[in-house]
């Protein structure tokens, strides 16, 4: 076995899995995504990371993160992988073009944006639609643009959107919002922000980009043509979790199983972060999970010792 640990990816929770594995003398490989960003490197502005009062950028923190995993001895490659096979008395990770060996995984792979899943969405995506206002946000100053979704992030974005936007409107499909209280305080008092409610997105139409949506009231189902440059989707977010096929249990989402010390439902393999099945999907949650992670890996390798 090449390593104590592999941990599959980079956010949040696979870094601190790596200080705390690191810290336990465990020889430990970190495996980042190049294709898929963690959420957090997406996001502008985190205010609810304790010891930030002032906030700080996704970015940033994620880079301090990761020089503290690589002080204490975690090693990083950057690679995708597609399978995990059992391989006694670890397991093997298969990336693209290489194998690695472990004793224990730990699976921190996030989730990724969520499909709106209506025509015109692929044929215009980076050419007017996009799932990250903090990447292309800038590329639309002056421009009214459409946000697409309800809870927090759709309203930090459509927020920091209105940085460069002329204006921003969003189109939830309740007349309620999911987002945080604060959140819908500071979008309702922000004038470039205008809501339309009870509306689903059912085209998103143009030439060669962007130029408006058709709406449907799903109350009244009566349909509307809306014109905007641009539209971002903030509709949920799926598991990055596809390669495990059926290794380890899954809920129906695709969120991984795991008991109160992240244990999978396969021995020497652990999941924390966004990727896992749990309540609270947060930076700070993710943070908790990969510490607890690491140490039931630890615990987990000295049993087996
Ligand atoms: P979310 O909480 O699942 O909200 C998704 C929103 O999209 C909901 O308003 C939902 O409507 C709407 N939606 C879903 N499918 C749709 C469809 N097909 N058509 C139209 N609308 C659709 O997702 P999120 O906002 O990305 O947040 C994900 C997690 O990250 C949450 O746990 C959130 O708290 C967390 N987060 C936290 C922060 C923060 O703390 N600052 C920031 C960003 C994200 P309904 O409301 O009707 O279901």
């Amino acid at each position: 076995m090449n390593y104590d640990v592999i941990i599959i990816g980079g956010g949040p929770s696979g870094l601190t899995a790596g200080i705390y594995a690191s810290r336990a003398r465990l020889k430990t490989l970190l495996i980042e995504s190049v294709s898929i960003p963690c959420q957090a490197v997406t996001t502008d502005h985190i205010e609810n990371y304790p010891g930030f009062p002032d906030g700080v950028n996704g970015f940033e923190l994620i880079e301090k993160f990761k020089v503290q995993a690589m002080k204490f001895g975690t090693e990083f490659v950057s690679d995708e992988v597609k399978d995990i096979k059992e391989s006694k008395p670890g397991w093997q990770i298969v990336t693209e073009d290489k194998t690695y060996t472990a004793l224990s995984v730990i699976i921190a792979t996030g989730a990724s944006p969520k499909r709106l899943d209506v025509p015109g969405e692929d044929k215009f995506r980076g050419r007017g639609v996009s799932y990250c206002g903090t990447c292309d946000g800038a590329l639309f100053k002056d421009k009214e643009v459409v946000v697409v979704g309800g809870g927090d992030t759709a309203l930090e974005e459509a927020i920091f959107l209105t940085r460069f936007a002329k204006k921003v409107t969003v189109i939830h499909r309740r007349n309620a919002l999911r987002g945080t209280k604060i959140l819908q305080e500071r979008a309702a008092a922000n004038k470039k922000i205008e809501f339309i409610w009870d509306s689903v997105v059912s085209e998103i139409v143009g030439a060669n980009k962007v130029t408006g949506v058709k709406i449907k009231n799903v109350k009244t189902n009566a349909g509307t043509d809306f014109s905007c440059g641009g539209v971002f989707i903030f509709v949920g977010y799926a598991p990055n979790t596809d390669f495990l096929k059926n290794e380890l249990s899954r809920d129906e989402s695709g969120y991984v199983i795991v008991d109160d010390n992240c244990l999978t439902s396969k021995p020497g393999i652990f999941a924390c972060g966004d990727c896992r099945k749990k309540l609270l999907k947060q930076v700070v949650t993710a943070c908790g999970d990969g510490a607890i992670a690491a140490f039931s890996c630890q615990h987990y390798l000295e049993s087996k010792a």
